[in-house]
C-alpha cells in the first residue's frame, strides 16, 4: 500500500527516483480506483502534477506532440488535437474525470478497454519517453504497449490529417467496454487495432490483409472469417459469449472499412 508521495518538479527528477516499486501519479483516476492493483502493490506514489514541460499541444511537419499530462478535457477542448483523438477522448462520458485523467496515464494503463489506445495504434503514434537511464527516446505505440517499458512517457506524437474512425460498444456510457476499435488508411492500406474485454488489446493483421487483397469482401466472408479465427483468444464471461465477440469485431470490421473508403456503414 502507497504510503509515501513525491511531488516531482521536474521529469527528470520523477524517473530518477522511481524504482520498481513505485508508480507515478498522473490524474489518479485509475492509480486511486477502488479495486485498482497499483496503489496495493506501490511504495510510493510519485506525482507528475508540477512537473514542467509535460503539457501541452505542439504541432510540426503535419504531426501532432501532445503532453503525456494533458487532460481528455484540454484534448477535447483543443483546436490543436486531431479531431479523431477528441471522438476517442469523448468516449470517458464523465467530464469530471475528463478533466483529471491526461493521455499518458491512460496509454501506461494499458487497459483491454482503453479509451485512446485503439485509436492512437492505428494512427501509428509515437511515444516519447524518458527511461530510469535518463536517455530520451521515443517507441511506436504498438512496442510499447505489447512489452514492459518502465519509462516515463512526456509525450505523444502523431500524425493531424489521417482518415480515422472509431467504435465503442459498452451497456451505457459509463460502463466498461466489450470493444473498441479503430481504423485508419494508411499509405499501405487499412490499419486496424482494438481493444477487447478479458482478450487485450488486439491488431487486426489478418483482416488487414484481407480488405488489402480484396477491398469488396463481402460482410458474410468477414463474420466466417473471424469466426473461425484460431488465432483469437476470446472467451465467454459477463460480456458476452464467444461468439458474440467474434461478431462484433466482424461487423465492426466491415463497417469501419466501408466508412474508410467513403461507402456508408
Ligand atoms: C469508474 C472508472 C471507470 C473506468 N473505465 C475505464 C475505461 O473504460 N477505459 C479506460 O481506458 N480507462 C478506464 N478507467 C481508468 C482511467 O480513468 C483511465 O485509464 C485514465 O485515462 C488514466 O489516466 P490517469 O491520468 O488518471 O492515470 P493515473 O491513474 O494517474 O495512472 C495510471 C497508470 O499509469 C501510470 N502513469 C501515469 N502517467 C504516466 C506517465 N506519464 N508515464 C508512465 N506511466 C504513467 C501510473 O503509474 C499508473 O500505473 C476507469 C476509471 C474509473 C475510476
Amino acid at each position: 500500500m502507497a504510503n509515501k508521495l513525491l511531488m516531482a518538479k521536474s521529469p527528470e527528477e520523477a524517473i530518477g527516483a522511481k524504482t520498481a516499486r513505485d508508480a507515478f501519479l498522473a490524474g489518479g483516476t485509475e492509480v486511486n480506483r477502488l479495486g485498482s492493483e497499483t496503489a496495493d502493490k506501490t511504495d510510493t506514489l510519485i506525482s507528475l502534477k508540477k512537473c514542467s514541460g509535460l503539457k501541452g499541444f505542439r504541432e510540426e511537419a503535419g504531426n501532432v506532440t501532445i503532453g503525456a499530462m494533458t487532460s481528455f478535457q484540454e484534448l477535447v477542448d483543443s483546436p490543436k488535437a486531431p479531431e479523431w483523438l477528441k471522438e476517442a477522448a469523448l468516449f470517458m462520458a464523465s467530464r469530471t474525470k475528463r478533466n483529471m485523467a491526461t493521455i499518458g496515464g491512460n496509454i501506461a494503463a494499458k487497459r483491454d478497454d482503453s479509451y485512446l489506445i485503439p485509436a492512437l495504434s492505428a494512427a501509428g503514434a509515437e511515444i516519447g519517453f524518458i527511461g530510469r537511464d535518463g536517455k530520451k527516446g521515443s517507441i511506436g505505440i504498438k512496442e510499447y504497449t505489447g512489452g514492459k517499458h518502465d519509462v516515463l512517457i512526456t509525450s505523444v506524437t502523431v500524425p493531424k490529417d489521417v482518415k480515422l474512425v472509431s467504435k465503442r460498444y459498452a451497456n451505457t456510457a459509463q460502463s466498461h467496454a466489450v470493444l473498441t476499435m479503430s481504423a485508419a488508411m494508411s499509405d499501405e492500406g487499412i490499419r486496424l487495432n482494438g481493444a477487447v474485454k478479458n482478450a487485450g488489446l488486439l491488431h487486426f493483421c489478418d483482416l488487414e490483409e484481407k480488405f488489402r487483397k480484396e477491398p469488396d469482401v463481402s460482410e458474410e466472408d468477414i463474420i466466417e472469417m473471424v469466426r473461425t479465427c484460431t488465432g483469437l483468444e476470446t472467451a465467454d464471461d459477463m460480456f458476452g459469449s464467444d461468439a458474440y465477440k467474434r461478431y462484433l469485431i466482424a461487423v465492426t470490421a466491415y463497417d469501419l472499412h466501408r466508412q474508410l473508403r467513403g461507402k456508408e456503414a
